[in-house]
């Protein structure tokens, strides 16, 4: 039998707060339970918002709450070039496209758009999707405004690569937080419209990165919040499309705020620092999580 391989990944773009501590603690325990590894992947591809404090203060917050993990630790931030060459692969085989539509121009565009009776489809978080001009110009016109320095993102042309992979998509999801059992979710990365999957200066997005880390990393199990569930269509069609293994995956209950909201990384008094700053145990945190 393989080893049940489980992974929390936080990024250090702020302190960890109690639904993190929940999502940690729920990978240990589960690893823990079939006898499977615990690994620490520190996803900080977004250099400008992740720093080295934010990084110092999350490891000292998972060390007090007893979250035992491998080391090394990824860094992905310490692993672009492999990114790199997997975004090269799909900008070889077409799957993807400069798109340079800066933010204001893509709301105009929607806003005319809507303007003419026509309301602008929207992606599970209520982002409007990225408008198709782009897709169409010809290779002489983007190898140009690349070469003149335009600023763009690489997009996933999402119709050729659901073409390629077929519209059959599925993943499997645990039931409940014993994972006794799975059913199969259909895969909708459609909804999500043309996803950025790598910028001009950084070659992956979440992701890619992700994806390719979940891979080589050889995890079996992906278990997270219930906030990346509709995500996980786009994840699973890069997996497709890369020819990658499929972990199994659960989408665990969020820890809400007292006024019933998501947890944010700025909300204080929900950080673990804070929390420990105030006499909590790591018993506390567990009990507050319900674990
Ligand atoms: N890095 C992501 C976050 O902090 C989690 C990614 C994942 O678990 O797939 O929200």
């Amino acid at each position: 039998m393989t080893l049940l391989t489980f992974r929390f990944a936080p990024s250090p773009n702020g302190d960890l707060h109690l639904g993190h501590a929940y999502s940690a603690l729920l990978n240990k325990k589960l690893a823990d339970v079939h006898g499977g590894r615990t690994l620490l992947r520190i996803e900080d591809i977004d250099t400008t918002r992740c720093t080295p404090q934010f990084e110092a203060g999350m490891l000292a917050d998972l060390e007090w709450l007893g979250f035992g993990w491998e080391q090394p630790v990824r860094r992905q931030s310490e692993h672009f070039a492999q990114y790199g060459a997997v975004l090269d692969r799909l900008i070889r085989e077409e799957l993807v496209y400069p798109a340079f539509m800066s933010r204001g121009e893509i709301r105009a565009f929607i806003a005319d758009s809507e303007k003419r009776g026509r309301d602008w489809p929207r992606d599970p978080d209520g982002v409007p999707l990225y408008p198709p001009a782009d897709k169409a110009l010809p290779m002489k016109e983007r190898k140009q405004r690349i070469a003149d320095n335009a600023p763009f993102a690489w997009r996933l042309d999402v119709a050729a690569a659901t073409a390629r992979t077929g519209k059959d998509l599925a993943w499997s999801e645990f039931t409940d937080e014993t994972l006794s059992a799975t059913h199969p979710v259909e895969a909708r990365p459609q909804d999500w419209g043309d996803v950025i999957v790598a910028r001009r200066d950084i070659p992956t997005s979440y992701h890619l990165a992700v994806v390719v880390d979940d891979a080589l990393q050889r995890i079996s199990h992906v278990v997270r919040g219930q906030d990346l569930f509709s995500a996980t269509s786009v994840q699973r069609l890069l997996q497709q499309l890369l020819g990658l293994p499929q972990p199994a995956y659960f989408h665990h209950r969020l820890i809400l705020g007292p006024d019933g909201r998501k947890l944010s990384k700025s909300l204080r008094d929900t950080g673990l620092a804070a929390l420990r700053d105030a006499g909590a145990s790591p018993e506390d945190v567990r009990r507050m999580v319900g674990l």
